[in-house]
């Protein structure tokens, strides 16, 4: 992994321990790294385009959480936007049966809670 990688959602910070500034901007509200390829949603079903599961799938999971390990919050930003996009694609394309907010967030965001490691 390349620490110095320009806003790729990652948790890098020089041998200081600051966070360099182009690491300070934050991304687009859910905007997914390369790095996940090919375990990227499809959208707007949300469906992993490696593997087919329900995204995140286990590997992109793990793929996101080894590149954020040392920096937790930023995953759980992350994680927010995306499950907005979510959200708003899977109830416009499928208002009755798609799990209700709370299962939703727990699919996108909330196994990444930065308070339990
Ligand atoms: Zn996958």
């Amino acid at each position: 992994m390349d620490a110095a990688e320009p806003n790729d959602g990652g948790g890098g910070r020089d041998a200081a321990g600051r966070v360099p500034p182009d690491r300070c901007r934050p991304a687009a509200v859910g905007e997914l790294p390369a790095w996940l390829e090919p375990h990227r949603p499809l959208k707007p079903l949300w469906v992993c385009a490696g593997c087919g599961d329900p995204w995140p799938c286990a590997v992109a999971r793990l793929l996101l959480r080894a590149r954020h390990e040392t920096d937790r919050v930023r995953l759980y930003v992350l994680l927010t936007g995306v499950f907005a996009q979510a959200a708003r694609d899977l109830y416009t394309l499928n208002p009755y049966d798609t799990p209700r907010p709370h299962a939703l967030f727990a699919r996108f965001v909330d196994w990444s809670d930065p308070r339990f490691r």
